[in-house]
C-alpha cells in the first residue's frame, strides 16, 4: 500500500508536481499517464528514493520512504535497464545486490550458489531459461525487457516501478510481455506503478489509471481536483477528486 501525502516537487522556480494526494489499495497496478514533461518520471524517481519530494511525504505500508533505493523497490526503464557487458544470468544475479546494504551484499556474495539458483528460477519465470549465457545485445527487444523485469523482481520487491517499459516494443511482442508481467503481479502481490503514453495499455493493465494533467487542466479545475485526476477501474470514465 502506497500513500502519497500532499507531495510537491520543484526544481528551482519550476513547479513540476503539486498537491499529489492518493492512496493505493493493496496489490494495485497503477498506470500513470499524462503529457510529456508533466512529471511522471520525476514521481517514479521519488518512489524509488532517488529524489526527495520538496514538500509532503510518501509512505509504503505506513512507513515513510527512505531517501535511498532499497530492496523494497525494483525498477525498469524503457532502455538501458540491463548491463550490456553482463550475461542474462549475471544481470539477474546483480539484481539481488542492487539496492542492498553493503552487509547484505556480502551475505549474498557468500551464498553465490543460492543467488544463482534464485536467479535461474527468475529467468525461467520470464521464459528466458535458455538464454542465461547470452548478452543483452544477442536478445530481442522483448527478451531484453523480460530480462530487465527479472532483474528488478529477483529480490521480490514490494513495489515495481516501470517507466515506459514497453514503448519500444512491437504490439505483438508487447502483448506477450504484458501476459508475463500480469502473471508475476498476480503471483507476488506486489504493487506496480507503470508510466505509459499508451492509453489502451494503461487501461488494459491498470487496476487504476492516474493522470498527471496540469498543463491541460485550467487553474480553476486544478483547484477542484488537486493536481491528480484518477480513473478508478472499472468505473473508467468517472473523474474522482482526491479526498
Ligand atoms: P515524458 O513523458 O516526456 O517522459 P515526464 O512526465 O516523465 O515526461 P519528467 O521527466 O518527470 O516528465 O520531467 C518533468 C519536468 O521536470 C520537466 O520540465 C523537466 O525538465 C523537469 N526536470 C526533471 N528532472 C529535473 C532535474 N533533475 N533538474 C531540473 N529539472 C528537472
Ligand atoms: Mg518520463
Amino acid at each position: 500500500r502506497v500513500t502519497v501525502e500532499n507531495v510537491w516537487k520543484t526544481y528551482g522556480k519550476q513547479t513540476v508536481l503539486e498537491r499529489i494526494n492518493f492512496e493505493t489499495a493493496p496489490q494495485s497496478f497503477i498506470s500513470l499517464v499524462g503529457p510529456s514533461g508533466c512529471g511522471k518520471s520525476t514521481f517514479l524517481r521519488m518512489l524509488l528514493g532517488d529524489e526527495k519530494p520538496s514538500q509532503g511525504r510518501i509512505l509504503v505500508d505506513g512507513v515513510p520512504l527512505q531517501a535511498e533505493p532499497s530492496p523494497d523497490r525494483g525498477v525498469v526503464f524503457q532502455k538501458y535497464s540491463v548491463f550490456p557487458h553482463l550475461t542474462a544470468l549475471q544481470n539477474v544475479m546483480l539484481g539481488l545486490e542492487l539496492g542492498q546494504s553493503p552487509v547484505l551484499g556480502r551475505l549474498f556474495g557468500k551464498k553465490r550458489r543460492t543467488a544463482r539458483d534464485m536467479s535461474r528460477e527468475m529467468l525461467k519465470s520470464v521464459g528466458l531459461e535458455a538464454a542465461e549465457s547470452k548478452y543483452p545485445a544477442e536478445l530481442s527487444g522483448g527478451m531484453q525487457q523480460r530480462l530487465a523485469i527479472a532483474q528488478a523482481l529477483v529480490k521480490r520487491p514490494k513495489l515495481l516501478l516501470l517507466d515506459e517499459p514497453f514503448g519500444a516494443l512491437d504490439p505483438g511482442i508487447r502483448a506477450e510481455v504484458h501476459e508475463i508481467l500480469l502473471a508475476l503481479w498476480r503471483e507476488t502481490g506486489m504493487t506496480i506503478f507503470m508510466v505509459t503514453h499508451d492509453l489502451s495499455e494503461a487501461f488494459k493493465l491498470g487496476t487504476r489509471v492516474i493522470a498527471f494533467d496540469r498543463r491541460k487542466t485550467r487553474p480553476e479545475e486544478l483547484e477542484a481536483y488537486g493536481a491528480t485526476i484518477t480513473f478508478d477501474l472499472p468505473v473508467m470514465r468517472k473523474i474522482v477528486p482526491p479526498s
